[in-house]
């Protein structure tokens, strides 16, 4: 049988393959980003608990009340936008199953996306399998900032879907008010929808707020709000994650994620909730403890060839290469730091339609103890 393929530009993701690479190297993995520290002892413990007491079988399918009840409460406390934990919030097994069924419920075939480059590699797939076709519209090479002009102008009549990503990764960037706003003005008087991906809404540093759409009023009206618990409580492997919509469209958005995996793991989501409700304020300390880190990495490598400016969110520092390697691009100097020099890093040029001719970025992230950070500086240090 000769299969015709539905995604024929797909292999392995970025991250599976430097992850590999690193392994296959003995490298320092700086590559796919997922912390080299454990999670809080707490957060185990309530885990171990509820296995023991037997909260091993399926969840309801939009998710544990005690869970959906506490994210509820942080969105009123943090974004004052009070939303309802039995009609509007919904826990899925990972922030891409939850980005994956919002797509899947709001696109059609025919229908158009707008998403902007460098883009986060799960959104085109899910959009060609729905028959979707995403237009691409790339970030600025310098700041990342999004061009309005440049939306307007792609904006059309097959328009179903605009996916924003703050904080951005790979690039750190982050959505200001004006932004949000920008958006709102541009769409309000058609009929298109907002998948807006929040994952790293706690890693925001130097004292900026995260703007989520979940605090805009009016673009909150037609937005489906992914976050996850990954990144949050330092959990990557438990793949919990959650999506808030109005009423309306978490009907629809509970209709796909009913078939595609109907709930997420049930004693995850009860230890969840019960390390959320009595430490409220993990979240109010992430964006020191994610600073101090990036500052660690950033201080070590004071004195390398790497060129680059401190990143404003998310656990990902970008690292302008040129100075080292100008004959190489990004994915084999990629290589060549994984298996020549032992660190593994995420090229940036994957993540764009059309690459910038210009740009020698590597990502890394410093999601990493105060060892391997010393560690990575180093090495990175005698290149
Ligand atoms: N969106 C972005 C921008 C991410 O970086 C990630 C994971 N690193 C996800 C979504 C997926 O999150 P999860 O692991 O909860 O599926
Ligand atoms: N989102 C993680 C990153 O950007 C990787 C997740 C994955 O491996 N799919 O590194």
């Amino acid at each position: 049988m000769r299969l015709n393929t539905k995604l024929p530009q797909v292999g392995l993701t970025i991250f599976t393959q430097m992850s590999q690479l690193a392994q296959a190297h003995a490298a320092l993995n700086l590559s796919q980003g997922f912390p080299d520290f454990d999670a809080p002892p707490a957060l185990k413990n309530a885990l171990e608990r509820h296995v023991h007491a037997g909260n091993n079988q399926y969840a309801p399918m939009t998710g544990v009340q005690s869970l959906r009840e506490q994210v509820a409460s942080k969105i009123a406390r943090l974004y004052r936008n009070p939303v309802c934990a039995e009609q509007e919030v919904t826990i899925t097994p990972g922030a891409t199953q939850a980005l994956f069924c919002a797509i899947q419920a709001l696109v059609r075939v025919g229908d158009e996306v707008i998403v902007f480059d460098p883009c986060y590699d799960s959104y085109e797939p899910a959009v060609t399998l729905a028959g979707g076709r995403c237009v691409h519209i790339a970030l600025d090479s310098q700041d990342f900032s999004i061009d309005w002009q440049q939306f307007a102008d792609a904006l059309s009549d097959k328009t179903r879907l605009v996916i924003l990503n703050s904080p951005h990764n790979p690039s750190g960037a982050v959505l200001k008010h004006a932004d949000l706003q920008q958006l709102a003005d541009l769409i309000r008087e058609r009929d298109i929808y907002l998948l807006s991906d929040e994952v790293y809404e706690h890693l925001v540093f130097d004292g900026q707020p995260h703007c989520s759409v979940l605090a805009h009023e009016e673009l909150y009206q037609r937005a489906c709000v992914v976050s996850s618990f990954g990144k949050t409580y330092h959990v990557t492997g438990w793949k919990t994650g959650y999506m808030v919509a109005p009423a309306y469209l978490t009907a629809e958005l509970r209709k796909v994620h009913q078939y595609v995996s109907f709930c997420a793991v049930t004693p995850m989501q009860y230890a969840l909730a019960d390390f959320m409700q009595a430490h409220p304020h993990h979240v109010d300390e992430l964006p020191a403890f994610y600073q101090d880190k990036r500052d660690q990495l950033c201080l070590a490598l004071q004195d390398s060839r790497f060129s680059f400016t401190p990143t404003a969110s998310t656990y990902f520092q970008l690292l302008d290469y040129r100075q080292i390697r100008d004959d190489l691009n990004d994915v084999d100097m990629a290589h060549w730091l994984t298996k020549e020099k032992g660190v593994a890093c995420i090229p940036l040029s994957v993540f764009y339609q059309t690459p910038p001719t210009d740009q020698f970025l590597l990502r890394v992230c410093f999601a990493k103890r105060t060892e391997t950070l010393a560690l990575a500086g180093e090495t990175l240090c005698a290149i």
